[in-house]
């Protein structure tokens, strides 16, 4: 199946880059800045870097990103790891460029020796003033022409903490009048007296973006260096410092960011919902964190296969999240354990089954994997089914539960409707049936055809479980392309409660890593809010698409 698929643009540039001895092996490098948690879009650049090296025989470095202090966090580092590891990689060396900020201002000091870098005075509206525009060659700033005696003295004393922040920048010297705004002597150091995650108080100065990661690549020997498109302008400039400081050749690529339906992606407003409380955390089964996905119940096997599924383009698209539902359910298919669980409770009585009479009927935990093994389903003579499996009058051509129709109940027995009990507003509190004896599921001589098959849960061994149904997170399909304040497009049925549904008792006995498959219901997995025998349920998917066919 592998071999059929067509290789994607980076597999044809690693194939060739091999096969002509530019390189032995290949080394690539997932780079995250611990600003934040992961989400889904981080999971297809994990899928890529690490899925390419381990294709070509090639390692993976796993590398911080963390050349901003204000934002970064070691609770984002550990996630980040954990994060990874679940999804089924693991990385040769890990780096952070906070460990080359000694060998980066080095490099610095390289270039203002070489002319190639200068203090700046001005203010951040000024350099941007002289920038100018696309179509407007930028203007020399004063400070271009300073010695290198100069530059050299000011550098020094901008990282003694001399100046204050704002005050004073460091310049790459490249060409104010490039039609590249990125090559208009773009930023390389700001003074920042922040403290650092990890150099602590150490440094008061902090490499730009751009100044950091082409070098952190070429000092780890990063054969390929794999990013988004939107760093595209950046390349010419990523190999400018390499070149200038004369480093391994590392090469950047761009491959199309995931986009997906009805979400944000940028950790910014992740951050947002979270500090806001639109959500209850990193971790909230809606958010398209790595950890919520996984919180609500998807598995590394489904993400992997969506982010193959998706592929890797180099055009920016909008990918239907229904893709990523699809893959879940192909997995859960095959793995969720059936059990049953009713949400709305409807009491019924069989009236000739035998007093105080219990069956435990063996059940196929999953008819798609013979290996789940079975359990025991207990039926008697009270029992409870949703309130929407019955009706009083039921048309023609109704399934389900109705005065004088038979259903089978799963793992059970056909029963039929014969008369019902209501309160004083006239509604059904308890329906009366009388069952089958010969009809129990398995060992059926019956002979009746019942329409249809319903769940159940018998009265006396039910156990009342919460169950949190998730929906969309946003209202509207594509919340970046509109103008609007994306926290006024929240879905504000995300979330839906049902407290007092009605469980088998089979879970008590279950993992609490288990999978489920609520019969007719959906997927679901059991919640950390869980206490004791209190049990709480994620909704992770519906069983079928229920948005594409109420045609949204
Ligand atoms: P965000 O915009 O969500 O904050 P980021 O790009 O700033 O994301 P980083 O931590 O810098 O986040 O990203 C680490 C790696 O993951 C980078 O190589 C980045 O290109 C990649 N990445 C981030 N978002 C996506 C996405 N939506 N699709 C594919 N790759 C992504
Ligand atoms: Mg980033």
């Amino acid at each position: 199946m592998e071999e059929a698929k067509p290789l994607n643009f980076l597999e044809e540039i690693v194939s060739k880059d091999l096969a002509q001895g530019k390189h032995q092996s290949i080394l690539t490098r997932f780079p995250p800045e611990p600003n934040g948690y992961l989400h889904i879009g981080h999971a297809k650049s994990i899928c890529l870097n690490f899925g390419l090296a381990k294709r070509y025989g090639g390692a993976t470095n796993l590398r911080f990103d963390d050349t901003n202090p204000v934002t970064e966090d070691t609770e984002y580092v550990d996630s980040i790891r954990n994060d990874i590891k679940w999804l089924g990689f693991d990385w040769v060396d890990e780096f952070y460029a906070s460990d080359y900020f000694d060998q980066l201002y080095a490099f610095a000091v390289e270039l203002i020796k070489k002319g190639l870098a200068y203090v700046e005075d001005a203010t951040p509206e000024e350099i941007a003033a002289m920038k100018g525009t696309p179509t407007q060659p930028g203007t020399n700033s004063p400070c271009r022409s300073r010695s290198v005696e100069e530059n050299l003295d000011l550098f020094e004393r901008m990282k003694n903490g001399e100046f204050k922040e704002g005050s004073r920048t460091l310049r790459a010297k490249v060409d104010m009048a490039s039609p590249n705004m990125q090559l208009r002597d773009p930023l390389m150091y700001r003074i920042k007296f922040a403290h650092h995650h990890r150099t602590g108080d150490k440094w008061c100065i902090y490499p730009m973006y751009d100044f950091a990661h082409g070098q952190s690549d070429a000092i780890e020997h990063i054969t390929h260096s794999i990013c988004t498109l939107e760093f595209s302008s950046h390349r010419p400039l990523y190999n400018w410092f390499i070149e200038q400081l004369n480093l391994f050749p590392s090469t950047q690529y761009e491959f199309a960011r995931l986009n997906l339906t009805y979400t944000v992606m940028s950790k910014r407003k992740l951050l947002q919902l979270v500090n806001e409380k639109h959500v209850t955390g990193w971790d909230d089964p809606r958010m398209p964190t790595i950890s919520g996905l996984r919180r609500r119940g998807y598995t590394p096997e489904s993400i992997r296969m969506f982010c193959d599924k998706i592929g890797v383009a180099q055009r920016e698209n909008l990918i239907d999240v229904s893709l990523l539902e699809f893959c879940i359910r192909e997995d859960l298919n095959k793995t969720a354990l059936r059990r049953m669980v009713v949400f709305n409770p409807l009491k019924v009585v069989i009236t000739n089954w035998p007093a105080g009479k219990v069956d435990m009927i063996e059940s196929e935990n999953n008819p798609e994997d013979e290996t789940a093994g079975t359990r025991l389903v207990p039926f008697s003579g009270e029992i409870y089914i949703e309130q929407d499996d019955f009706m009083e009058n039921p048309p023609s051509k109704y399934f389900r539960l109705g005065i004088g129709n038979y259903v089978r109940l799963k793992a059970g027995y056909i029963i039929k409707a014969e008369s019902v009990i209501k309160d004083e507003q006239g509604n059904v509190t308890e329906v009366h049936c009388t069952y089958e004896p010969n009809s129990r599921s398995g060992e059926d001589t019956s002979g009746i055809k019942a329409k249809g098959t319903l769940h159940y849960v018998s009265a006396a061994h039910a156990i009342p479980v919460t169950v949190r149904e998730y929906d969309r997170l946003f209202k509207v399909e594509n919340v970046a392309a509109t103008d609007d304040d994306f926290r006024t497009l929240l879905n504000p049925d995300s979330l839906t409660i049902v407290e007092n549904a009605l469980a088998e008792p089979a879970f008590l006995d279950d993992d609490t890593n288990s999978r489920y498959q609520f019969m007719r219901k959906g997927y679901f997995t059991l919640d950390k809010d869980t206490e004791g025998k209190n049990l709480i349920f994620n909704r992770t998917v519906t069983l079928k698409d229920g948005w594409a066919k109420a045609g949204n």
